[in-house]
């Protein structure tokens, strides 16, 4: 599992974002920015989790060590507290959020990069409904047998 930030939630496939985890207030900034994807996200997104405030605390105490506490947004910050609280990696491309993973050597890796690339390239599809799944035998929608196909990287 890994804590994503609102920028994963806009631009990643729907199907990479079930695993993750995420501030339940990066739902309302999503609803705000794009209201279709928001809809997609609520229904068949990731888990939203609101951190608690002493995990709040936390992060921002290490972002004000760093400087790095005067340029986050509320939301950063309660991307942050989760990532740090629940010890998992922390997805952004936000340099600030990264300089703070940094200073305590938390995991974090970019929205955009080769790993992203590879988990795209290979997708279980269904053969009865198409849909695409991340993990599985059978669609859990309509039963199916799930096949195994890689798709062309741009
Ligand atoms: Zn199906």
């Amino acid at each position: 599992m890994e804590v994503l930030d609102t920028a994963a939630l806009l631009t990643w496939p729907l199907e990479m974002l079930v695993g993750g985890v995420c501030a339940s207030s990066q739902l309302s900034e999503v609803e705000r920015l794009s209201p279709a994807r928001h809809l997609l996200i609520e229904a068949q997104g990731p888990e939203f989790v609101t951190p608690s405030p002493s995990a709040i605390e936390l992060a921002k105490e290490i972002s004000q060590r760093t400087g790095d506490y005067s340029g986050l947004s509320n939301v950063d910050l309660e991307v942050l507290a989760l990532a740090l609280s629940r010890s998992l990696p922390l997805v952004t491309d936000d340099y600030r959020m990264q300089n703070v993973c940094e200073s305590i050597n938390h995991p974090w890796r970019g929205v955009i990069q080769d790993g992203v690339k590879e988990v795209r390239t290979h997708v279980l599809v269904c053969t009865g409904c198409g849909l695409i799944h991340t993990q599985g035998e059978v669609c859990p929608d309509c039963g199916s047998a799930l096949k195994l196909k890689s798709e062309k990287t741009n």
